[in-house]
């Protein structure tokens, strides 16, 4: 029978998860758009006397990500219409429904043993044939499904999207050493024909390709600037429509990854290569440590190196 996908499930509605489920629902693609359970009631919760255990509590943090998507500039939607394709749940008592869909798409933070612990859970609800991937800016997709079985391997790889992703049109495809070739060139199809993509097939090095190359301009670019005195503003003017870019250069870019994803981004790299040189050249310089320790972690929480209006 000829693969395809008609329902597909996000997990973790973070900054990319959301994002990516709206892309998906552009597509005409239901998707469940699954995060953790909280572990504390909003005010307005205890207000509604809510216990812990209220469905609407548990699954609050993938439907706020749901309503944030319709306020959400540029819009991730083609219509608004397309959210009701999204269907909000969580990673505890909905991944029943990892039975039902064709493709699972991690999307949760960037650390190598929660992505592992989750795998864990996933090929407990996993059906033989749904394609898994991850979302992954740069861990490897290898050691993240190390103890789960040769029919999960096979139908593992990653998936990586960049922000925001019904606007930019690279699509990392990650290949695991297990992963089936039909796998493979399935998803680059898909990829292209009906997320509208440009497909790179990438190694499973440290960042793959984009971000190994992105992640180091982003540190000379801070370095450079740290030394020259120039501000920030002015940095993003320099490197961005000075020189014929987008707006969005590159203080506007993080605040839009999220300075807490950069920093694990960068660590990936700084981790995991053995050249002294460049293991320096992926160090995190200490200023960006201190506003992530304020939560300034950038559009997600309104601050970062620009001040949401
Ligand atoms: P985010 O911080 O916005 O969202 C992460 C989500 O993971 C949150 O919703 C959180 O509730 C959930 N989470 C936290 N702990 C968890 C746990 N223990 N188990 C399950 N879920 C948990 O992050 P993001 O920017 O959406 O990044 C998600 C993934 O996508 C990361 O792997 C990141 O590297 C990658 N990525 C990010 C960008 C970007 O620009 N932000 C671009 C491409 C790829």
């Amino acid at each position: 029978m000829e693969r395809g996908i008609q329902k597909a499930a996000v997990l973790g509605s973070g900054v990319m998860g959301a994002a990516i489920a709206a892309h998906l629902a552009n597509a005409g693609i239901q998707t469940y758009l699954l995060d953790i359970v909280p572990n504390k009631l909003t005010e307005q919760e205890e207000k509604k006397g809510m216990t812990l255990d209220h469905p609407t509590v548990r699954s609050r943090l993938a439907t706020e990500a749901k309503v944030r998507l319709l306020k959400t500039k540029p819009a991730p939607l083609f219509s608004k219409k397309n959210a009701d394709l999204i269907v909000p749940g969580n990673l505890e008592d909905d991944l029943k429904h990892l039975k039902e869909v064709d493709w699972i798409v991690e999307a949760i933070v960037e650390n190598l043993e929660i992505k592992q612990h989750l795998w864990e859970k996933v090929e407990q609800n996993w059906t033989e044939g749904t394609i898994v991937s991850s979302n992954t800016s740069g861990v490897s997709i290898n050691r993240m499904i190390e103890g789960r079985s040769d029919a999960f391997r096979r139908h593992f790889l990653g998936t990586h999207f960049f922000n925001p992703p019904r606007y930019m049109k690279l699509l990392e495809i990650i290949p695991s050493h297990d992963t089936d070739e039909n796998v493979i060139a399935f998803m680059k199809r898909f990829g292209e024909r009906t997320l509208g993509k440009g497909v790179v097939i990438a190694k499973d090095t440290p960042n793959f390709i984009a971000n190994r190359i992105g992640t180091y301009g982003l540190l000379v670019t801070f370095e450079e600037m740290q030394k020259s005195g120039f501000g920030v503003e002015e940095v993003d003017m320099m490197t961005g429509t000075v020189i014929g870019r987008p707006k969005s250069a590159t203080f506007r870019t993080l605040d839009m990854v999220g300075l807490d994803t950069f920093i694990h981004v960068a660590a990936n790299v700084h981790k995991n290569v053995k050249d002294e040189k460049e293991k320096a050249a992926f160090s995190v310089p200490e200023l960006l440590h201190k506003m992530v320790e304020k939560r300034w972690l950038g559009d997600k929480t309104d601050q970062g190196f620009y001040q949401k209006k």
